[in-house]
């Protein structure tokens, strides 16, 4: 099942590739409002098994009126350096835990959208995002999965000057200026995924390649990202989980060719979709 948030509304992507509206589709059963449904993701999973969709007429819409799948996240949860190659490349140790930050969900937008250069320093780092769909407290690696609505594309949009400056480093801040989150096209639930610990993933800048990987190479793979942050915190239903960037970032490369105004960039997760940022002038 595909989820998407059409203009602010909860919409269910139909085979064919038009939109339901959840709200009315259920006769009210169900909010417009696309966070409200993590809220009741088993109640929606078993309402949305039984649907009979041969008789539905969506409606075609433009990508870029997609908001972002989970617009309003109560926890937002990042990691670094979990491949070993983009580990590598910025030359930090393989790490023997999760690097753990944060987005501010203020950053997090749709699929399409124009960013703001904000700098000499920004980069891109291709991602599958998890989001929660039950309560996680302490759960094992096996149990992990169990708790997760299903996954979306994203783009830790990064602001590396920001990120390493002095005098208390933290990464939060440099990857949260507005619109560097862009998340989407849509939720995919990881029943419709070939397989959900084996994605292709990449992005490009201006039509050429720069990240192209797949989530079997992830250090911490999403079983164990769960069961670890659950260890510490409570992930609630509707949080976001962004995994980690494989290797062919700007930062990494000998002519650090950070993004400039003009540049478009395009990032994918197979099985799931595609977004596409252009980036423009303050
Ligand atoms: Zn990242």
């Amino acid at each position: 099942m595909r989820l998407a948030n059409l203009a602010g509304r909860l919409t269910l992507v139909l085979d064919d590739g038009r939109g339901a509206d959840v709200e009315a589709l259920s006769a009210g059963a169900f909010d417009a409002d696309p966070q409200a449904v993590f809220g009741r993701w088993g109640e929606f999973l078993r309402w949305a098994s039984g649907l009979d969709l041969t008789d539905v007429a969506g409606e075609a819409f433009d990508p870029a009126a997609l908001g972002p799948p989970v617009p309003r996240p109560r926890q937002v949860f990042a990691i670094g350096l979990n491949y070993r190659g983009h580990a590598r490349e910025t030359g930090a140790p393989i790490p023997d835990r999760p690097v753990v930050f944060t987005k501010f969900a203020s950053c997090l937008t749709g699929p399409v959208t124009d960013v703001v250069v904000a700098g000499p320093s920004i980069d891109w780092e291709a991602e599958l995002v998890v989001v929660i769909g039950r309560e996680a407290r302490s759960v094992s690696e096996a149990e992990a999965w169990d708790h997760v609505a299903g996954v979306t594309v994203g783009n830790d949009v990064s602001d590396r000057d920001r990120q390493t400056s002095d005098p208390a480093r933290q990464w939060s801040l440099g990857k949260s200026l507005p619109g560097y989150g862009p998340t989407g096209p849509w939720l995919v639930t990881t029943d419709a995924l070939a397989d959900r610990d084996d994605l292709a993933l990449g992005c490009s800048v201006n039509g050429v390649t720069v990240q192209e990987s797949r989530t079997s190479d992830l250090i911490f793979p999403v079983s164990r990202l769960v069961a670890e942050l659950s260890a510490s915190v409570t992930l609630l239903p509707g949080d976001l989980v962004w995994t980690g960037t494989p290797s062919g970032v700007a930062l990494g490369r000998p002519d650090k060719p950070f993004l400039r105004p003009g540049d478009t960039l395009r990032t994918w997760v197979d099985g799931v979709g595609e977004l596409q940022q252009r980036f423009v002038a303050r």
